[in-house]
């Protein structure tokens, strides 16, 4: 499926020129993950991996855990440009998703998803709906999985630390480390005039 295609659903939901977001430019380097903290209707965390030359997008409401006894539901949103991965600032009141964004932590990952032994690219392990990667972030690091599940009827997925040498019990980032790994703002400091 050609790129454009796959940012249609992006795109129509949305006026660029109004709220500033990217509209989908050149693909980067290498595989990228970021995780925004979106001050919209409600606050959420928004999930998203580098594939098949897109952002492959989840919002995950409690954010992120460093335990692995914690499965954080992860719900399933339309892929993104690949510069959104840098995208900070303020969407406008009425625009879809009105509220201020945040790169909360962002770094690249490699992909271990794997069946019966063998290595399955992550195109396919999305498809099959159990994803493994190892996230090299500057909050969040090691193993996180990812797995397709329904909750009443809808598609949803769960994320999960992985018990490596990573995972902490006693670490909350998402409550002690709010701010944005590339500006130190917090949403707060994000304004309306950010894209202007
Ligand atoms: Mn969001």
């Amino acid at each position: 499926m050609a790129k454009d295609d796959k940012l249609s659903t992006y795109r129509s939901k949305r006026d660029l020129n109004a709220s500033g977001e990217p509209s989908g430019g050149a693909p980067g380097e290498g595989a990228r993950f970021v995780v925004q903290r979106h001050e919209a209707s409600s606050v959420h965390f928004d999930f998203r991996l580098e594939a098949e030359g897109v952002l492959k997008s989840w919002a995950i409401p409690k954010g992120p855990s460093l335990d692995p006894q914690q499965k954080r539901l992860a719900s399933p949103t339309e892929d993104h440009p690949l510069d959104y991965a840098e995208f900070e600032g303020s969407i406008p009141e009425g625009s879809y998703g009105a509220g201020t964004v945040i790169v909360w932590d962002t770094g690249t990952y490699r992909n271990l998803s794997s069946h019966r032994g063998s290595t399955v690219d992550v195109a396919e392990a999305l498809d099959n709906g159990h994803v493994k990667v190892w996230l090299d972030g500057e909050k969040l690091r090691g193993g996180y999985a990812l797995t397709r599940t329904r909750m009443r009827g809808r598609e949803s997925w769960l994320l999960v630390k992985t018990d490596d040498e990573h995972a902490d019990r006693r670490r909350n980032p998402v409550r002690t480390q709010p701010k944005s790994v590339l500006t130190g703002r917090r949403n707060a400091d994000v304004s309306e005039d950010d894209h202007a």
